[in-house]
């Protein structure tokens, strides 16, 4: 290790151990800094990648079949750009939409119309029972837990390991509670974490016994091409696997360009079994006419195929993987073998999840943004905004340029340093 341990010293030495965090942090304060790592936003270099974008489609408004995009119609989405991601997500195209920008709306919709009307397994809607419940692999994604939170739905934290939730755990909840309706879920380097969910597990969700019969997966592969790695982690082919178990309906898959074009103007998708296709355009067709062809076209001009969407998460990669590895850099640099700090490594996605001395996250993120660094709040990415542990911290290092995450990253562990110095301190 390349620290001491905060926990050896002896009263003396951490009361100067303490001092000189606070002088350290002193400095830090002292540079007016204005640095932000709240939310996973695509960089500007990254967005420019996307700038072929701006002058696409051009005159040529129809697709390869003819179809003229700029009018009403096509509920399904333009075909050619559905294999695209039919390839990529390993989604038959016969089950995917693509749809208008956002995969949240998708997502918002899906609960809305569950809640409304039931699904197609529902004995009725989900409002028209008594509770409805939510598992909630945790940490997890804070604007999942924002819908079912908005909603009433209550939600019950898991915990989410490397690979997947704790199956023990989910087993045994969803085999005993019918008023567990779903579970959410980010397969593939996972927000915040990096878990990426291993077949195994996936074969454990679509397959294990739920005493609802209308639960539902909601499968968020926001992040399924987002490797920061050469070999990225495979989509799994979790339809047919929910198939196979005798369990077709369960997974509701999304995913969008988000992060792969622009973010709040690219193209969403989503993945689902015949019936619940069916059941969610017969209630989306109440609400739109049809998606924005126009600009599901130029992402079909701009990628050609599923090569080019690869060859662009490529370049995605040699600008974000850079700024991951800083990330590891300092955190080790700075924390590693003091005892007070452990944090994943992703291989992939947009975050890094960074756990301090239990009671002192909200604290770190204080002194973090007294110092200017502006950290996601502690406890965002546990339901309700509460961590019972106040140790977690997202981490979201693709915004701010490679200096930036070099200095927010290093106040970042001077603050964690001086909040676990304070603690023990104070015990
Ligand atoms: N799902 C996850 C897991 C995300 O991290 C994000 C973006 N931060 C989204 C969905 C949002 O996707 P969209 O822009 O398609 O609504």
């Amino acid at each position: 290790p390349s620290q001491i341990a905060i926990e050896s010293l002896s009263p003396d030495e951490l009361v100067a151990e303490h001092a000189s965090l606070s002088a350290r942090y002193a400095d830090l304060t002292a540079k007016n800094l204005t640095l932000d790592l709240t939310r996973g936003k695509p960089s500007p270099e990254q967005l420019d990648l996307a700038n072929g974008l701006l002058t696409l489609p051009g005159e040529d408004f129809r697709d390869g079949t003819g179809l003229d995009t700029r009018n009403y119609g096509g509920l399904d989405g333009l075909p050619e750009l559905r294999a695209i991601f039919s390839e990529l997500l390993n989604i038959p195209v016969g089950n995917l939409l693509a749809g208008n920008n956002a995969s949240l709306e998708i997502m918002h919709d899906l609960v809305v119309f569950a809640l409304l009307h039931g699904t197609p397994d529902s004995e009725r809607p989900w409002s028209a029972e008594p509770v409805v419940k939510f598992l909630a692999p945790s940490p997890g994604y804070d604007r999942h837990f924002a819908i079912t939170e908005s909603f009433g739905i209550e939600m019950i934290p898991v915990p989410l390991n490397d690979d997947g939730p704790d199956m023990d755990v989910v087993r045994e909840l969803v085999a005993n509670d019918a008023a567990i309706k779903g579970i959410w879920t980010v397969p593939t380097y996972a927000n915040p974490t990096g878990a990426v969910y291993s077949e195994e597990i996936t074969r454990a969700l679509v397959s294990m016994p739920t005493a609802a019969p209308d639960f539902r997966i909601i499968w968020d592969n926001a992040y399924a091409v987002h490797a920061l790695v050469e070999q990225g982690a495979p989509a799994l082919d979790v339809l047919g696997l929910a198939a196979e178990a005798g369990n077709p309906n369960r997974p509701l898959a999304l995913a969008s360009t988000s992060k792969i074009t622009f973010a709040g103007a690219g193209v969403s998708f989503f993945g689902a079994s015949s019936e619940n296709i069916a059941w969610y355009q017969k209630h989306y067709g109440i609400k739109s006419i049809g998606p924005d062809k126009v600009n599901q076209l130029r992402h079909l001009r701009f990628f050609g195929d599923a090569d080019g969407v690869r060859a662009h998460m490529a370049k995605h990669r040699e600008i974000l993987a850079p700024k991951f590895a800083l990330v590891q850099e300092i955190l080790t640099e700075r924390l590693d073998g003091t005892g007070v700090a452990t944090w994943t490594r992703p291989e992939g996605g947009y975050f890094v999840s960074l756990d301090v001395v239990p009671g002192t996250a909200r604290r770190v993120v204080q002194l973090a943004r007294e110092a200017g660094i502006s950290l996601t709040a502690a406890g965002c990415a546990f339901p309700y905004g509460t961590d019972p542990e106040d140790a977690n911290i997202r981490l979201a290092p693709s915004f701010p340029s490679l200096d930036d995450v070099r200095t927010s990253m290093d106040g970042v562990a001077t603050c964690v340093l001086l909040a676990a110095t304070e603690a023990r301190l104070a015990r």
